[in-house]
């Protein structure tokens, strides 16, 4: 720690040389002084000695921080939040008269005046508003530019997991991209991505948008159905990224919609990032050209016991068990299975046999008609 008797006179020779307001001076000796105040020690420094004109690097910059602080307030009233961080853009001229002083006079190890806006402004912002200032994770983010007035914000995502239940069937699960942006967010659909919502995906994402706001809306499905398809038990789980939301803690409860019902609404820290492993219980209505007897119906339960492969075009094959399998007869062309398999377990082309090994046509020697299939439960394991 230097001696104040040592600093004073390089101080004075530099206002003497440079008009300067209390912070530029604080700022230049805050090293030597480990001062949290540079408009403090500035003051103290100049001892009563008052500058004719405009601060030499910041233009009084430093006096004119309530207009930008007023700025962060608006654009920050519709979020609740307890973190924030700032990024600032300054005219390249201040940062240029900074460095210039600081190299004449060899002042290393000290923040440079962009730094010191930006700190300032924080404690100021955070001073108003009972929050606290996070560079590494804040949840809302400003990017002021105090060369143009502007203010952004950005607020960290939140994510939602929960389960659908799908008791009437006419929804597909996935809403389609708004027309105008393919799905990226823009004016016409008010930065959702999405404009109509008509879908599982569309009916979810109105009600996050209602309760937290936010724009885009990003889902991950434990899975997925046909329109056709009912999601019964306790239902469909999904993950909800919602980005720019301006609440981040509310108490969810479950809600009723006209197609379905959402439940165990909860915050989570993430979506998973890796598939989840889940069974998925499932019941198919057969319909087949030919009459299928009742003693290749018993057989069904061979299933069990040998993996189903799956061959894509592209040549990748995967493979899913069936844990379970059960029947039930209703006429001799048409019978229902109720079947406990791997999640991602292609219904479908497992009934009419596109590229899967063994499939229910094959099996029962006709071909098995695209079938109707719902889901009765959903297992996570
Ligand atoms: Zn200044
Ligand atoms: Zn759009």
């Amino acid at each position: 720690m230097s001696d104040y008797s040592q600093i004073v006179p390089i101080a004075n020779k530099i206002i003497k040389k440079y008009d300067l307001c209390d912070h530029c001076l604080g700022r230049i000796f805050s090293k030597q002084f480990r001062s949290s105040s540079h408009k403090f020690l500035g003051k103290k420094l100049k001892n009563g000695f008052e500058s004719k004109n405009k601060c030499y690097v910041c233009k009084n910059l430093f006096h004119n921080l309530d207009y930008f602080l007023k700025l962060m307030l608006d654009s920050s009233s519709n979020f609740a939040f307890k973190t924030f961080g700032i990024g600032i853009v300054i005219k390249p001229s201040i940062i240029d008269r900074d460095d210039l002083l600081r190299s004449k006079y060899q002042l290393k190890g000290i923040d440079g005046v962009k730094t010191a806006v930006a700190k300032e402004l924080g404690k100021q912002f955070s001073k108003k508003t009972k929050t606290v200032i996070d560079s590494l994770d804040p949840e809302i983010t400003f990017t002021l530019n105090l060369k143009d007035e502007l203010c952004q914000i950005r607020s960290k995502s939140i994510t939602v997991s929960g389960r659908y239940i799908k008791s009437h069937r006419g929804y597909s699960q996935k809403q389609k991209s708004c027309d105008n942006c393919s799905g990226k967010g823009c004016r016409v659909c008010d930065f959702h991505g999405i404009s109509e919502f008509e879908s599982v995906e569309g009916v979810i994402s109105q009600f996050i948008f209602k309760k937290f706001g936010g724009t885009t809306a990003k889902f991950t499905w434990i899975g997925g159905e046909d329109k056709s398809s009912l999601v019964l038990g306790s239902g469909r789980p999904f993950f909800v990224k919602i980005q720019n939301p301006y609440k981040r803690k509310l108490r969810l409860i479950d809600q009723k919609f006209d197609l379905i019902s959402i439940c165990n609404l909860k915050l989570v820290n993430e979506s998973p990032k890796k598939p989840l492993n889940f069974h998925s219980v499932i019941k198919i209505k057969i319909s087949t050209e030919s009459d299928v007897d009742s003693k290749s119906l018993k057989k069904l339960k061979e299933l069990t016991s040998v993996p189903i492969i799956i061959s894509e075009k592209s040549g990748k094959r995967s493979e899913k068990k069936i844990l379970d399998i059960k029947y039930k007869k209703k006429f001799k062309n048409e019978f229902t299975v109720v079947m406990t398999a791997e999640g991602g377990f292609p219904i479908k082309r497992f009934v009419t046999g596109d590229d899967v090994l063994p499939n229910l046509s094959d099996f029962f020697d006709t071909p098995c008609l695209t079938p109707e299939f719902d889901f009765l439960n959903i297992i996570v394991k």
